[in-house]
């Protein structure tokens, strides 16, 4: 059977093979066609999100991936998820939105009441309603137990009041899903109880949000959120009071191979975009691709590249299995993303002075590889979940 990372290279031409995989990445490739880098530079010059290319995704059923049937999805598998956003960012047009969602929409499918997935899931697979995810705080940063966002309780429901920060597509978001103290900050391993879980309006009276100056080219924009007494459902509560990070840890995996998937489908546009320019550019009277000192490093990138995309595949499968995909998916999100940064470089090196005309469309792609090694999850904390949970060492911070 075709595997998911010969459906991305297209390793299945002229087979006849017939698979899932095909129909996924035939599907994504058809969108990324008519909407392409082209739209999506000209979306993030305007500083407006990708509606169009989204909504076309939505009606291709592709927001249904990961999601179960009975909930108008295509199925539970993670994999044809990655593969998508594989296959966007090898495109050139990655998507913040689609990490965000992915990652939140584990929780409320896992955790959530059949009537809290109906109001809150199944919106998304039409495109009706999006969803985006707020975490961080500016004085808690990576250290998510000492945030300060906290929930009320009332006689109606929940108080929200707080501050997130780097919130992506807060404002084309329709809900926003927070993390919140509902209890006061505890020592020792209490300290993982007393946050929770809220789906929040994200037009609901007391949030004000303000875009940030982030210097990362593409159309999904970071807000920093402010919640004043927001009023919350109280069927806005997902998963137990108090018990939200155990929910919230269920998508981290998801969460970490999304990324992944940008930063292999992003190091691979930079490489094929640069194999064009060397092929074509000859100085010297021969293309520049046919020196060795130009060919190596873009070599070294792409077998970095495939290495984290097998290994990226590979945590989706034993996700999908059901068994534990913590390993992999930390290891995939590292190799991912450094690979991604190293093929980035060599992408601006072997354009030379073109490298860095933003015209060009080339040294435009370097801080969004970069920022891969630092959100949704630092490479430090990556580190320290291999050196402790892979190789046995202490906890480290
Ligand atoms: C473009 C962009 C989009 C984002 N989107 C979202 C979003 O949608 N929702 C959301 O909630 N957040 C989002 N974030 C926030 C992102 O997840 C955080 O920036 C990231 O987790 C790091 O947190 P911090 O910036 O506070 O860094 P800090 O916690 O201050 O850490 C700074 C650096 O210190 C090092 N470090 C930190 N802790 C450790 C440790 N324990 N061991 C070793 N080294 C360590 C790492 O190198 C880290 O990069 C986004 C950020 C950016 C830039």
């Amino acid at each position: 059977m075709l595997s998911p990372v010969q459906a991305v290279e297209g390793l299945d031409a002229g087979s006849g093979q017939e698979s899932i995989f095909k129909d996924i990445r035939d599907t994504v490739l058809g969108i990324t066609r008519k909407y392409d880098r082209a739209y999506w530079l000209q979306c993030a010059k305007e500083g407006r999100f990708t509606v169009e290319s989204w909504q076309a995704m939505c009606d291709a059923g592709l927001m249904g991936l990961s999601i179960p049937e009975q909930y108008g999805g295509m199925g539970e598998s993670l994999t044809g998820l990655i593969m998508m956003q594989d296959l966007l960012s090898r495109a050139g047009t990655p998507n913040l939105l689609l990490v965000v969602t992915g990652l939140a929409r584990v929780p409320l499918v896992k955790h959530g009441t059949p009537e809290q997935i109906e109001r809150y899931v199944v919106p998304t697979v039409s495109g009706k309603k999006r969803i985006c995810f707020a975490i961080t705080e500016p004085d808690a940063g990576t250290n998510t137990f000492k945030i300060k966002t906290h929930a009320r309780q009332t006689r109606d429901g929940w108080e929200l009041s707080g501050q997130k920060v780097f919130i992506s597509c807060a404002e084309d978001a329709d809900f926003i899903m927070v993390v919140a103290r509902t209890r006061p900050a505890q020592d020792g391993d209490a300290r993982k109880q007393g946050i929770s879980l809220f789906m929040v309006d994200a037009r609901a009276k007391g949030i004000e949000k303000q875009k940030l100056n982030i210097n990362v080219a593409g159309p999904d924009r970071q807000y920093m959120v402010f919640f004043d007494n927001v009023k919350v459902d109280k069927d806005a509560l997902i998963g137990p009071e108090g018990d939200g990070l155990r929910c919230l840890f269920d998508g981290l995996n998801p969460e970490r191979l999304l990324t992944a998937a940008c930063s292999v489908g992003i190091g691979d546009y930079a490489l094929a975009r640069t194999v064009q320019y060397v092929n074509s550019r000859a100085p010297f009277g021969q293309p520049l691709g046919a020196y060795q000192g130009v060919q190596h490093p873009m070599a070294r990138a792409k077998a970095h590249i495939d290495g984290a995309r097998i290994t990226m595949y590979e945590a989706c499968r034993t996700f999908d299995a059901g068994g534990d995909a913590g390993r992999a998916s930390n290891t995939a999100k590292l190799l991912a993303s450094e690979a991604a940064v190293e093929a980035c470089d060599a992408a601006i090196q072997f354009h030379g002075g073109y490298g860095f005309d933003a015209d060009y469309d080339v040294i435009t792609l370097w801080p969004f590889a970069r920022l891969l090694k630092v959100a949704p999850v630092n490479n430090e904390i990556i580190l320290n979940y291999i050196g402790q949970h892979v190789l046995g060492m202490p906890k480290s911070y």
